[in-house]
């Protein structure tokens, strides 16, 4: 079912809500008090469930976000105003990134890139092993091939 959900939290410089994923956070945010707001998003129910951050910041305060703007609570004396970081990537719910290293027990993430055996020469940054023979990450993998006589 697509709904509205509200979600009230406290306010802090991050904030981690649990969210079905890809849901749209609405462009409103509501003052419950003066250290506590509630924002709304367009919801999938159906959806599994993503850890979806949320960044606050005072005017006039250090702002640590790229994120996509949702809007400001002016609650006395503060205005208090809010960006949407959107999903963290849960490397245990996204089967095709879920590669573990054999050696080390690494997870893969997307900042892994694939190994070549071109690298071996060029003595370019070794990447992620991906073979029939199992996973091995970078550092793994450099371990290994410098082993070999
Ligand atoms: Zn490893």
């Amino acid at each position: 079912m697509i709904t509205i959900w509200k979600f009230t939290f406290d306010v802090d410089d991050t904030v981690d809500i649990t969210i079905p994923a890809g849901a749209e956070v609405l462009p409103h945010v509501h003052a419950e008090s003066p250290t506590s707001l509630s924002v709304w998003a367009r919801v999938d129910t159906e959806q599994a469930n993503a850890t979806r951050t949320l960044c606050v910041a005072g005017t006039g305060l250090p702002l640590h976000t790229a994120g996509d703007y949702v809007g400001t609570a002016v609650v006395a004396p503060f205005v208090w105003h809010v960006y949407d970081e959107g999903e963290q990537r849960d490397a245990g719910v996204q089967d095709e990134q879920c590669a573990h290293c054999g050696r080390c027990g690494r997870v893969r993430t997307p900042q892994d890139h694939a190994y070549t055996p071109v690298q071996v020469i060029t003595g370019g940054a070794i990447g992620w092993y991906s073979g029939s023979d199992g996973e091995f990450c970078g550092s793994c993998m450099t371990d290994l091939i410098r082993r070999q006589p």
